[in-house]
């Protein structure tokens, strides 16, 4: 069980939409979600041809990120290197600590601010929550802080995968009034899963989203996300049986068994089955719902799911990569040169050579 006092703590909210550090999914408000959703739209619009990607690539060629990920990621890492890239940031990476002088000893304080002395941004993945912000903290008081982004914190947070859901679903929902009004289920290992976690509290900025938490007793919802959506006024359900709530869902957001975690065998003593999608479940789905998964998968998504045009995680992997151009456009202060962009002619003027995008 994930302590209290080391998780994740919300860092103030810049006001307004701006953005520096990303830690804490709680400090997202609407307009900033809005903003940072139709941005995303704008960047991939702008990239489909030559001369906007080669705008794009002009856009942050000063600037230098670090990866300091010190557990595993595929999706995460992948996605930021390569919006990095697209706004020509170059970037480099200690993904192994043996390589890096915290083996000498060197203090997490220090082997930050050193990271800090080379790069204007430092992307972190750590297996225990509270580093990122602890992080953030230090940057904060030092003459040249540099943005830091929390790319998954132990067990407790993921905010940029929040944000790439928020996308999704609202790209998906974007001719049924968006998300709000939705009935969205989470299923799985809800008690550890990051990505839920860190989605139920950006759910406070949506009208009468309604959430049905689909887990086994052992991996329910932790009482400190549940009390957070009691305290806005979030309904939520929860259920061992999928098949009682899945018709009346608008989407339904299945997660992995979080077996990394586990001390004593926690998930082999679980039967999993009940917490899966496949065939059976696809014809009680309603026709326009949809189903997501922040990826990887295990047996709880059957693959023959994915030619059903409601599975939507592929596209929301690929939405991952363009959420983050736009969080790093936000963080560097560069979005008005995309959003003051008249995209209409932009895109008659360049459209001639498209890319794929
Ligand atoms: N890729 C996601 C994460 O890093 C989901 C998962 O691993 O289950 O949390």
């Amino acid at each position: 069980m994930i302590q209290e006092a080391i998780r994740e703590q919300p860092v103030p909210a810049t006001g307004g939409t701006e953005l520096f550090h990303v830690i804490d999914p709680r400090v997202f408000e609407r307009r900033l979600l809005d903003e940072l959703c139709d941005l995303t739209t704008q960047v991939r619009t702008v990239a489909k041809s030559y001369a906007g990607a080669r705008l794009l690539q002009e856009l942050l060629l000063n600037r230098r990120a670090m990866f300091h990920f010190t557990q595993p990621s595929t999706r995460t890492f992948l996605s930021f290197n390569n919006a990095c890239h697209v706004l020509g940031i170059r970037t480099s990476e200690i993904r192994d600590p043996s390589t890096s002088s915290e083996v000498k000893g060197e203090s997490f304080e220090d082997s930050i601010r050193t990271f800090s002395s080379y790069v204007d941004l430092i992307i972190m993945r750590t297996h225990s929550p509270g580093r990122a912000a602890q992080a953030a903290r230090l940057m904060d008081t030092i003459p040249r802080p540099v943005p830091v982004i929390n790319a998954g914190s132990g067990s407790d947070q993921h905010p940029t995968q929040a944000l790439l859901d928020i996308y999704t679903l609202d790209r998906s929902f974007s001719e049924r009034g968006g998300i709000d009004g939705k009935i969205i289920g989470m299923m799985g290992d809800l008690k550890r899963g990051r990505t839920v976690r860190s989605l139920c509290y950006l759910m406070k900025n949506y009208a009468d989203v309604h959430l049905v938490f689909i887990a086994p007793e052992q991996f329910a919802m932790q009482n400190d996300v549940k009390h957070h959506l009691e305290e806005h006024g979030i309904p939520f359900r929860e259920t061992e049986q999928l098949g009682k709530v899945l018709p009346e869902l608008d989407a339904l957001y299945v997660t992995r068994m979080q077996s990394e975690w586990d001390k004593a065998d926690e998930c082999p003593a679980v039967d999993f089955r009940r917490f899966s999608v496949g065939t059976k479940e696809l014809r009680m789905l309603k026709p326009e719902a949809i189903i997501m998964h922040p990826l990887p998968r295990g047996p709880e998504l059957d693959p023959a799911v994915d030619m059903d045009p409601r599975a939507m995680y592929w596209r929301q992997e690929r939405n991952g990569m363009w959420m983050r151009v736009a969080v790093l456009l936000k963080i560097f202060r560069m979005e008005s040169r995309i959003q003051d962009l008249d995209l209409e002619s932009f895109a008659a003027q360049h459209g001639d050579k498209p890319l794929v995008s």
